[in-house]
């Protein structure tokens, strides 16, 4: 899921006609911005590549079988959300059958009429948006912003399987607000709201490549997954975290480790060791916990055996 949030609709036009193509994207130019196609055979990377809000295929086309292009479009899990629409000269009511059940959502009939094809399309691009802004907050954490435990979850199956696959590595930190009962019972709950939000903003600024995935994983613990990244990379990310929380400078009058709010940050890089996604989450965890039982302000990294390996605290 992209980072920004991009409200201009994307139409994936895709014709072998480059008359078809045209008028229709003259017609359709008031919804938003239009990517056209004569190939059929590019259908499938051009909607990998642009992630359009609708998509119109041509049942026929030389160089492809519009049934089977949508059929292929629908097997992506990016794209399985993403309205297809055919356009057909034909009224062929088998035909029209197998569109809808290849995952089409509706067919246009050829000769279209301007008016009822652009509301059609604009009705399918607003139902679109709206699915992506419901799968958006359903991932989200209302108080911070950050990931929610759900997001977080889809995530590191999904780059978990990648992993697997290509044998990339992946890195996972879980950190901890220290002593957060007290700072609550200190200052309040709107303070240690106020807390978190800050917290989770600095764990997102270590969040720097497009796979990167802060969440809150729970009350005050976060996590920050980092696929392809492995050894003194994830190191250097995981006490970026730790000193980074300690120099926001967020004052912590009941703090038995330091005047101000800090963190205790379990590091794990995959290994063979860990047989499954909720292993590696373990793994973590209890680096995590060594990290608060050592002294708290520190990280610790899990290691293949599940022994300790320290950093010391920064100064
Ligand atoms: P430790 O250093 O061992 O981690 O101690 P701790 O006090 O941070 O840990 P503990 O689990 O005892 O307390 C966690 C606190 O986090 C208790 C709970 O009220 C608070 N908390 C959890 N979620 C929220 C939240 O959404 N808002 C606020 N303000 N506080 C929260
Ligand atoms: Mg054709
Ligand atoms: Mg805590
Ligand atoms: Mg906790």
């Amino acid at each position: 899921m992209s980072k920004t949030t991009d409200t201009a609709a994307h139409v994936l036009i895709v014709d072998d006609d480059p008359s078809a193509v045209l008028l229709m994207a003259h017609l359709l130019e008031p919804l938003g911005i239009m990517h056209v196609t004569t190939r059929g055979s590019q259908a499938l990377e051009l909607a990998l590549a642009i992630r359009p809000d609708v998509i119109l295929l041509d049942i026929e086309m030389p160089d492809a079988d519009g049934l089977e292009v949508c059929r292929q479009i629908k097997a992506q899990a990016g794209l399985i959300d993403t309205p297809v629409l055919f356009v057909t000269s034909h009224a062929d009511a088998p035909l029209e059958a197998r569109a809808l059940t290849a995952g089409a959502i509706d067919l246009i009939h050829k000769p279209v009429n301007p008016d009822i094809v652009r509301a059609r399309v604009r009705n399918y691009i607003a139902l679109k948006q709206q699915g992506d802004r419901l799968r958006q907050l359903s991932t989200t954490d209302g108080l911070t912003g950050v990931s929610n435990r759900r997001g977080f979850d889809i995530a590191l199956e999904r780059e978990w399987a990648h992993s697997g696959r290509s044998g990339d590595p992946l890195a996972l930190i879980i950190c901890d607000i220290d002593h957060f009962k007290g700072y609550n019972d200190a200052l309040g709950h709107v303070a240690g709201d106020d807390c978190l939000r800050r917290v989770a903003q600095e764990l997102e600024r270590h969040a720097r490549r497009s796979l990167d995935l802060a969440a809150r994983y729970g009350g005050e613990e976060f996590v920050l997954l980092l696929p392809g990244c492995a050894g003194t990379d994830a190191l250097g990310i995981g006490e970026g975290v730790l000193r980074g929380v300690s120099a926001l400078g967020i004052e912590h009058p009941a703090s038995a480790t330091a005047p101000h709010v800090t963190v205790s940050v379990g590091l794990a890089v995959r290994n063979a060791s860990h047989q499954s996604p909720q292993h590696f989450v373990q793994a973590a965890d209890e680096a995590l916990y060594r990290a608060k039982r050592s002294g708290r302000n520190r990280l610790e990294v899990a290691d293949d055996h599940g022994g300790r390996a320290a950093v010391p605290t920064p100064p």
